[in-house]
């Protein structure tokens, strides 16, 4: 197998959510296999703080704020890159919020504000790539699931309904554009040591849990999904198709 496998020059990647965290992480490994990328978020100044870091690394970046959960202003990025002439090659669907609670005490809006950030969106960005990656016949659709698409855990039942429907929403964009040239497939991390998690990893009970409960026996860190991101990217996955990798420490696998 020769290492161009992996080589990502000359593609342009769209990550969600990467003006920190895990996107953050995954534009890295995008950027550093040879693809230009393009930042994500909602937060202007973390997000032009990030390009200019990837950017001093020797990284090819460019910033592109909309917020994944609004429907006209992602069909408008898209349009903005169709007007500049970027075409997107790599879609990774990594924008995501957690909110933390009962569902005897869940709002209604709550409900549908995590299934909006964490499942529509993926849908709609996808969308908006898809419908220009079929025109060139070829692209590639990373969706950032979690442990919570195969399990559920108390207290994030909006989160645990989004994600386990970013599993399925994979497989539903491979059956109808893999005949296209399009592959989907999911990541789903396990405990990750970001700011999402930042209560969790202060609270000394739920860190011994984390720690107790995952074979390797600790959190993981965002780079360490670097590895999995560039593989589904690259040409190397191109018969792999409507797949999730758990990259979880060896945490779904026991019990
Ligand atoms: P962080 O909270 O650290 O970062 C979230 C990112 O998403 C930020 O860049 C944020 O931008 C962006 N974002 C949030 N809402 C929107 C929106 N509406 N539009 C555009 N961008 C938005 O999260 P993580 O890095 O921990 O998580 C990234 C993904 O990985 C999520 O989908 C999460 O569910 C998933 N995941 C995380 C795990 C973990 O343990 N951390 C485990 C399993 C899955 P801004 O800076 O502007 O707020």
């Amino acid at each position: 197998m020769s290492i161009q496998l992996f080589d990502l020059t000359g593609k342009t990647a769209l990550v969600t959510g990467s003006s920190r965290g895990l996107g953050r992480a995954f534009a890295e490994g995008l950027a550093a296999a040879g693809a230009e990328v393009i930042l994500n978020g909602i937060n202007e100044q973390r997000l032009t703080t990030a390009a200019r870091e990837m950017s001093e690394a020797g990284h090819r970046v460019q910033t592109a704020a909309f917020d994944v959960t609004d429907d006209d202003a992602v069909k408008e990025a898209f349009s903005r890159f169709d007007e500049d002439g970027v075409e997107i090659d790599i879609v990774v669907n990594n924008a995501g919020i957690q909110f933390r609670k009962p569902m005897l005490e869940l709002e209604t809006a709550d409900w549908q504000r995590v299934l909006d950030t964490n499942l529509t969106s993926a849908f709609v960005v996808g969308r908006e790539a898809a419908r220009r990656m079929v025109e060139r016949g070829q692209g590639k659709i990373i969706n950032i699931g979690s442990l919570t698409s195969e399990l559920a855990r108390a207290t994030v039942a909006p989160y645990t309904v989004a994600k386990g429907g970013v599993k399925m929403l994979t497989k539903a964009m491979a059956a109808e554009w893999g005949g296209l040239g399009i592959q989907a497939n999911a990541i789903g991390p396990g405990y990750m040591l970001t700011d999402m998690n930042e209560a969790l990893t202060s609270n000394p009970e739920f860190d011994a849990w984390v720690k107790g409960r995952t074979p390797a026996g600790r959190w993981g860190k965002p780079e360490e999904l670097i590895g999995t991101v560039v593989y589904l990217a690259s040409q190397a996955s191109d018969y792999i198709n409507g797949q999730i990798i758990y990259a979880d420490g060896g945490m779904i696998s026991v019990l």
